[in-house]
């Protein structure tokens, strides 16, 4: 019997406006591996996987997991619990694979049944928060320009983690009085972490994002009982399992798609952070509209939004969600709701 459905692969190269800098680098050229799933009447599903080094993924070994997990497409595209699990016990690692590949199959269940994703989650669209816009690690005089172009964004994310972290907030402090977070990506230690919180608090920073290293949980809950402002784990939380470990160490987890590896293991940590009474947070890699509209799908349930990911880009291949003027535009189309530009 054929199988009913078919993987296809692409290269996405997306370049941002600006060099993309965090406290552990950065560059402007990013690469994305688009993957479409295509049922035996040519119904596509789309998803997006944004490969990050730092959770050990490579557009490489995308491909090669892709590759593995071509051989378990589901027959039932309607499975998508036993297609997820499936793919989970051949590679369990390689989590923006597998949620290319989770995306793609929401998609295309949306699709055969003429509905938005989120209507087959039950969300109201309308309760999305307003997205973050980030300004990376740069100079006086680019963080000026930065903040000039985000005009239209009203709550900034600033990035954090360097020996200029002060001038930095002065600088953007200087020019607006938008709300601002910050994320430190690991760069800080306890000592910095705790010297800064008065810093923060200074300059009305409202939310406070993995200052330390990711496996300093101990460290992350010394912050957080020192500080008031909320502090959110991002590298120290990758997936469902990572969050009872961060109980009473952190006031929230930033959930992406492309460390948790499918759509269904993103509702599982919203409902198990709840139930720990933790805030939740929905954040990006660099990668275009598919991966962005994927996670904008699971807005409705979340505190914060920070889905720049597509915004910060200078070509975006796709059209799907937005966030003009910070707002959280879902598609009304069904599944994603996506289409090329
Ligand atoms: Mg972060």
């Amino acid at each position: 019997m054929a199988h009913p459905l078919r993987l296809e692969s692409e290269i996405l190269e997306l370049r941002t406006r600006h060099p993309f800098i965090i406290a552990r680098g950065g560059q402007s050229d990013y690469r994305t591996v688009m993957v479409r799933l295509i049922d035996g009447d040519g119904v596509e599903g789309w998803g997006e996987a944004a490969p990050n080094r730092i959770y050990g993924e490579s557009v490489e070994t995308v491909h090669g997991a892709l590759q593995n997990y071509s051989d378990r497409l589901p027959s039932d595209p309607f499975l998508l619990e036993d297609a997820e699990a499936g793919w989970e016990s051949i590679l369990a690692l390689n989590p923006s694979a597998r949620v290319a590949l989770s995306s793609a199959l929401h998609d295309l269940v949306g699709k055969r049944l003429g509905i938005p994703v989120y209507k087959l989650w039950g969300l109201d669209p309308a309760k999305a928060p307003r997205s973050t816009f980030t300004i990376g690690i740069d100079n006086d005089a680019k963080l000026r320009q930065k903040v000039k172009e985000a005009e239209q964004y009203p709550i900034l994310k600033i990035k954090l983690g360097t020996d200029r972290d002060v001038e930095i907030l002065e600088t953007i402090r200087g020019m607006t009085q938008k709300e601002l977070r910050v994320d430190a990506n690991c760069g800080w230690s306890v000592k910095q972490a705790i010297r800064m919180l008065p810093v923060l608090e200074e300059f009305g920073v409202t939310v406070l994002e993995q200052p330390l290293a990711a496996e300093d949980l101990e460290g992350l809950g010394k912050v957080s009982r020192a500080s008031r402002i909320p502090v959110i784990a991002d590298e120290s939380c990758k997936t469902a399992a990572d969050i009872p470990p961060l109980v009473g160490k952190v006031d929230g987890i930033n959930l992406k798609l492309a460390k948790c590896g499918s759509l269904r293991e993103a509702l599982r940590m919203i409902a198990i952070a709840r139930a720990h009474q933790m805030m939740v947070m929905i954040g990006c890699m660099i990668e275009s509209s598919i991966a962005i509209t994927a996670a904008a799908h699971l807005t409705p349930l979340v505190d914060i939004v920070d889905l720049d990911g597509a915004a910060l880009l200078q070509d975006d291949p796709f059209v799907g969600a937005s966030i003009d003027g910070g707002q959280v535009r879902l598609p009304t189309g069904p599944g994603l709701g996506l289409s090329r530009r």
